[in-house]
């Protein structure tokens, strides 16, 4: 008799006769959100708990764990647990490691991949969110059958992806693509990483917000910094808020995608200059916002595209499904190293 990862006995011609799964974990500053998945993208379970309630990495994965154990129990051990994947903010793929993600309470360098591993009995592999995503496109979204693109993700910043020649890109130390922190205003908008002017301060909901405070503002012209007015009795601005202000047309909402639109398209003709890439995805809630935010976008991007690349690269939105996106790119991640 064999121990499965199930913790339940069973003979080697039972385990075999079994479905394969993955167990697909996404750690985000506020919950963790986490599931089975098997090889065709199919969601056998998800969960989630609050991030912020474990203090200390280890209970948290020793409560995933449970949770994945007793869900592979409950399914009288039709399924085999054969791999974890970890989608993570500051996720290095190489180490497994989280390294000083500003996002969570867990400082410095949390080696989650390997708690995971030791627990489950599985090998488990670990990356940044939105690389994590952009091979869920790859495996199980708009991406299918295609070598070179960039997955772009538009919410509190903007994450972004880059497969080349069918591989992610990670770089010698595990970090590439980091598009959200490319400079586009020297002494502009203060961002999280410290710096100021970056993309993703003008090109996520945060810096759409920003922009339409300093447009509705009478006082205050569109700037490069995070200047933001005072709001009095107003209902709280968001990026779903200015979007259905731009939709009753409100001219300072449509001018807030506009400009987040021609930056956007901006700083991702510079990026088709490295990787020369096939098409474009962008995804959450500001790819939501269809034409508003892809016209000024894909304008922007062909005015300022090189000659031998113009009229060659789709800028499209990504097909991956919004509630089950970071399940199924951790649940990609482990399916691509595994098959
Ligand atoms: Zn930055």
């Amino acid at each position: 008799m064999t121990q499965s990862n199930s913790g339940i006995s069973s003979s080697p011609l039972e385990k075999s006769l079994r479905i394969e799964v993955v167990a697909a974990i996404d750690i985000g500053g506020t919950n963790t959100v986490f599931g089975l998945v098997d090889e065709k993208g199919k969601v056998l379970l998800k969960e989630s708990i609050a991030t912020e309630h474990f203090p200390i990495p280890g209970d948290l994965v020793a409560v995933v764990s449970d949770h994945i154990r007793k869900a592979l129990a409950q399914f009288q051990n039709t399924y085999e647990l054969v791999g974890v994947g970890i989608g993570a903010p500051n996720g290095n793929y190489f180490t497994g490691n989280i390294e000083f993600a500003p996002n969570l309470k867990w400082k410095g360098i949390v080696p989650l991949a390997k708690l995971f591993s030791d627990k489950l009995s599985v090998k488990a592999v670990l990356t940044n969110d939105a690389n994590a995503a952009a091979i869920g496109e790859m495996m199980f979204g708009a991406a299918k059958g295609m070598k070179d693109f960039i997955f772009i993700t538009l919410g509190t910043g903007l994450g972004s992806g880059i497969v080349v020649n069918g591989e992610m890109v990670y770089g010698h130390d595990g970090f590439a693509g980091e598009i959200g922190h490319v400079i586009m205003f020297p002494d502009g908008r203060q961002c999280g990483c410290g710096r100021k002017g970056c993309l993703e301060t003008y090109c996520s909901a945060t810096g759409i917000k920003t922009t339409y405070q300093q447009l509705t503002t009478n006082n205050l012209q569109l700037t490069t910094s995070n200047q933001q007015p005072a709001t009095k009795n107003k209902p709280p601005i968001n990026s779903k808020y200015i979007y259905d202000q731009a939709i009753s047309g409100d001219k300072n909402a449509i001018e807030a995608f506009n400009y987040t639109g021609e930056l956007l398209g901006l700083a991702l003709a510079n990026s088709v200059a490295y990787t020369s890439p096939q098409a474009i995805f962008l995804f959450g809630g500001l790819a939501l916002a269809g034409d508003l935010i892809f016209k000024p976008t894909i304008e922007n991007f062909e005015k300022n595209l090189l000659n031998i690349y113009k009229n060659k690269i789709k800028i499209l939105p990504s097909q991956l499904n919004e509630n089950d996106a970071a399940i199924h790119g951790a649940a990609s991640l482990i399916w691509k190293e595994i098959k």
